[in-house]
């Protein structure tokens, strides 16, 4: 086999997302996989055949390595350490994945009630229930990893070592792994080829603040080539990290217009910052982002939230009524 990477491009059940991309490493007579596509009828086929087209089978997997704990870059890690007999490297922060796979029923419930704090009218949450009552994935069994993959933590390849960089903003358990000779970086969801940003919502207190710390961490790296979680490999990887980061600070900057003319909940606020009223298809991505920027303007003493039912935001130091 030849040494080098190999995209494994697989198919996702999300409109908006259609394919994520697994990265195969030659690793002696082994295969090291960063990320492993999602847990759904037919993806073990999928991964197959990906695997086919590059001369490798899932039996040659030494050891998969998961960027982070969403259900589109680890849903198959179970089944291919059983049938591979390899470890699992993935950092230890998976509350929400956890969650998730231990009770799907809770999590929908807890997102109709952050969309109802938010200030979703009753009517629109009864849709949503209804639209997401029928879970568009499947639950899969979240392994315990073998190795935290923690800052520092090398992963050895015939390309030679990488090295796993924490990086959470998009999600508490975020990982990038760099190899500095060949200047490759493994950037799961925390830089994409197109810009899009999305963060976990209430499992830190300040996701964003999180997240733009772990662009400077990228930023440090030197990265020639990035390999993304989704879409296409690209070079121009510091081009990216300034746009990703200028666009959180737009959207900050929106979020404080939004509010700046007096008490404003989240549902209010989205169609401000992103043109588009909340409906079911989007509530729980815009929602979830609109939430995490008005927690990091409250951290940075920019914003106060006005507790209630629903919950509504300030500038911070506006007068009490
Ligand atoms: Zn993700
Ligand atoms: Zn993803």
């Amino acid at each position: 086999m030849e040494r080098g990477v190999f995209r494994l491009r697989l198919p996702l059940p999300w409109p908006g997302v259609p394919h994520c991309n697994a990265w195969a490493v030659q690793a002696g007579d082994g295969v090291v996989l960063f990320d492993t596509g999602m847990h759904q009828r037919d993806s073990m086929a999928h991964l197959e055949r990906a695997m086919a087209m590059c001369g490798l089978r899932v039996e040659d997997v030494s050891a998969v390595v998961c960027t982070h704990a969403h259900l589109d870059h680890c849903g198959q890690a179970a089944e291919i350490m059983a049938r591979a007999g390899c470890q699992l490297w993935m950092h230890p922060e998976q509350a929400s994945l956890r969650r998730m796979m231990a009770d799907p029923q809770s999590v929908l419930e807890r997102q109709l009630e952050i969309a109802r704090q938010s200030g979703v009218p009753e009517a629109a949450l009864q849709r949503y229930a209804a639209e997401r009552g029928t879970r568009d994935f499947e639950v899969f069994p979240v392994p315990e990893p073998d190795h935290a993959l923690l800052d520092g933590v090398t992963i050895e390849t015939d390309l030679g070592t990488w090295t796993a960089y924490e990086t959470p903003g998009h999600a508490p358990s975020h990982v990038c792994l760099y190899q500095p000779e060949h200047r490759l970086l493994v950037s799961g969801d925390h830089l994409l080829g197109r810009i899009s940003l999305y963060f976990d919502y209430g499992y830190s207190p300040d996701p964003v603040g999180e997240y733009l710390r772990s662009l400077d961490v990228v930023a440090g790296l030197d990265a020639r080539l990035c390999l993304s979680g989704h879409g296409r490999t690209f070079t121009d990887v510091a081009a990216h990290i300034d746009a990703s980061r200028q666009l959180v600070h737009e959207r900050l900057a929106a979020v404080e217009r939004a509010i700046a003319a007096g008490p404003a909940s989240a549902f209010e606020i989205v169609p401000l910052v992103y043109g588009e009223a909340v409906s079911p298809s989007n509530a729980h991505w815009l929602l979830s982002k609109t939430l995490c920027y008005l927690e990091h303007l409250e951290v940075r003493g920019v914003a106060q939230r006005l507790k209630g039912e629903p919950e509504r935001w300030e500038p911070f130091g506006s007068a009490k009524p």
